[in-house]
């Protein structure tokens, strides 16, 4: 299968052996992941979230129920809602998922973004874990035109960048992160890795000396600064 829908796989076959209810897309794009989540049992809550998010594409289309040939009513109600807004600003309403995913966004932020992002998304959403891939660099002399895969990237970065990345901010907010990737290089080419790489953050639990200054999920002010776009329940 195309890369693509092995990214879409990979997180979806992360919900299925972690049983998440809580998941939410930062930069959802067309919203095929969202789409391929909707059909999981123990799924309740889907969330997605993307700066270029427009009202009237979404009215009626595939996340509404009943689309997509429903055979067995569920047995858990399920809420989609998507919104427009930024990854990089604070709505208190994508905090206490059991799972954030960002696939092909970091690559699209400017450096102020960057920046802000580690804060907003593991500080103050704050999931249980976060899934984040990104072009891996090393691959892309596999590319015929090797310059950056999309115009849109700000970078694109090699395992080590990534890798040095993703191990701060785990350290910073409190999350261990193991890596992987997919898209496979062709053989004789292994050196090269995955040709997306994959960082996946789980939440360590906190200690007796850190939950105490830590506020509590619930204390997190209300603060609603994306605008619904969509919301369906079923
Ligand atoms: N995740 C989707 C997928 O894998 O098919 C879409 C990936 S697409 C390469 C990047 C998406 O991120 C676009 O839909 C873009 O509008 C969105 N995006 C870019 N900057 C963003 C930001 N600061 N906050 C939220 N979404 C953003």
């Amino acid at each position: 299968p195309p890369v693509y829908e092995q990214r879409y796989c990979f997180v979806k076959n992360l919900v299925n052996r972690h049983g998440l209810r809580k998941i939410a897309d930062l930069g959802f794009g067309d919203a095929t992941l969202l789409w391929m989540l909707k059909y999981h049992r123990c799924v309740q809550y889907l969330v997605g979230v993307d700066i270029a998010a427009r009202p009237f594409e979404w009215g009626g289309g595939r996340l509404s129920p009943g689309v997509g040939g429903y055979i067995v009513p569920r047995e858990l109600d399920l809420t989609i809602t998507l919104y427009r807004g930024s990854a990089v600003q604070k709505d208190s309403r994508l905090c206490g998922f059991d799972l954030i995913t960002c696939i092909e966004l970091i690559e699209h932020l400017d450096s102020e973004d960057l920046a802000k992002f580690p804060e907003v998304v593991f500080g103050y959403f704050s999931p249980g874990m976060v899934v984040i891939s990104t072009p891996n660099s090393e691959f892309n002399p596999l590319f015929p035109a090797s310059t950056f895969r999309d115009p849109d990237h700000r970078f694109e970065w090699n395992r080590t960048q990534f890798q040095t990345w993703a191990l701060d901010v785990a350290k910073l907010y409190n999350y261990s992160v193991e890596f992987t990737g997919v898209g496979d290089p062709p053989a004789g080419a292994e050196h090269v890795g995955y040709c997306t790489q994959i960082g996946v953050f789980q939440k360590n639990i906190a200690k007796a000396t850190e939950s105490s200054i830590s506020e509590p999920e619930e204390h997190v002010p209300e603060e609603h600064i994306y605008e619904v776009v969509y919301t369906t329940s079923y």
